[in-house]
């Protein structure tokens, strides 16, 4: 079922959550893990992200640098059937990216999404590889996610990129897309990210996640200022429980976010890392319950490959 249709049938908010691929060299079992102390809060969908190659570079003997482009974590199509086919009560929700791949490449990852019944699938951008400052579309790829977006919308409509084929068969992709209540790191502001997101909209996306956010407000915000701007769609939010002590200078820097001054000093406070990850998940539970309150459509969380947290939350709030 679409994601839209789950929303659209509930009274209540869903639960759903994201996963990342193992690294490479790992076992599709780290998987299950994450998602079997999960299944008995009945998650509506599980996202699965996608990780375009990255450039390493390995000392050699003689003491020189290799170059060489390798994906860390591959397997989401793979991932995503597994899922769909494992857990039959939930929705799988592949997240595909602009970085990396040729309009004609999509299109053959969307052709196997079709294949193997996928439904719903979030379309991003991705990000500058770490090493460039800039995003760097393919020759012939997308620049923005917006235009994945049209990609995914024409295949809808039985428009493929090769004009001439003939009775072609119509997908029935759900699109979500991302937003960013603390604004997009590369914008210049909320304003001209607002502009952005509503071409997504326009482009075809049904509803959208937000990045993860600490201070409810920002959400407020943001659902306020996309509703000024005609924008109707579902928004998502995006919530990660904070797990260590490093994670209050690096998710800021990562995903230009501000951690809360009150937050801070509860992790301050903690001693060890264990305490850190009990402070992440009262301040969780105490957003999440807001975020109900407030009559939000799903709360979506960001796993990171550990569900020990979130189904501690999951049982405090649903
Ligand atoms: P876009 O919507 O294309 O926006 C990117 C920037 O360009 C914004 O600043 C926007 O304002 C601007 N912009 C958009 N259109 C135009 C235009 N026509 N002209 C000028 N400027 C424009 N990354 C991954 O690699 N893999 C994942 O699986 C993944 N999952 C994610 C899940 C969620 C819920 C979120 C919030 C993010 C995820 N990301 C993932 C990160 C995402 O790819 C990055 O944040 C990326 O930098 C932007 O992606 P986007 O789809 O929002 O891009």
């Amino acid at each position: 079922m679409k994601v839209i249709d789950l929303i659209n049938k509930s009274s209540k908010t869903l639960f759903s959550f994201e996963l990342l691929p193992p690294l490479r060299g790992h076992n599709i079992n780290s998987i299950y893990r994450t998602i079997d102390p999960l299944m008995e809060f009945n998650p509506s969908f599980i996202n699965v992200t996608y990780h375009q190659e990255e450039v390493v570079y390995k000392k050699r003997e003689n003491g020189l640098l290799e170059k060489k482009t390798i994906r860390k974590r591959p397997g989401t199509v793979a991932i995503s059937a597994a899922i769909k086919y494992k857990y039959p009560s939930v929705e799988v929700v592949p997240h595909i990216i602009c970085g990396g791949f040729t309009k004609e490449e999509t299109e053959y990852a969307l052709i196997d999404f079709h294949y193997l019944g996928i439904d719903n699938i979030l379309a991003l951008r991705g990000d500058a590889p770490k090493n460039q400052r800039t995003f760097t579309p393919e020759k012939n790829g997308h620049a923005y996610a917006s235009s994945l977006v049209s990609q995914i919308t024409d295949m809808n409509r039985g428009k493929y990129l090769d004009d001439e084929l003939l009775n072609t068969f119509s997908t029935n992709f759900c699109v979500g897309v991302a937003g960013y209540p603390e604004k997009h790191i590369e914008s210049p502001n909320l304003a001209y990210d607002m502009k952005y997101m509503k071409e997504k909209i326009e482009a075809g996306a049904e509803y959208i996640i937000t990045q993860m956010f600490f201070d409810n407000r920002k959400y407020f915000d943001f659902v306020d200022a996309c509703r000024k701007e005609g924008i109707t769609v579902p928004i998502i939010p995006g919530l990660k429980p904070i797990c260590t002590l490093k994670e209050i200078n690096v998710l800021p820097q990562i995903f230009n976010i501000d951690i809360p001054d009150d937050l801070v000093k509860e992790v301050m406070k903690c001693k060890t890392n264990e305490e850190v990850f009990k402070a992440g998940i009262e301040w969780s539970i105490k957003q999440s319950r807001e975020l109900i309150s407030f009559g939000v459509p799903v709360l979506h969380y960001f796993s990171v490959g550990i569900s020990e947290n979130i189904a501690q939350i999951a049982k405090a709030v649903f």
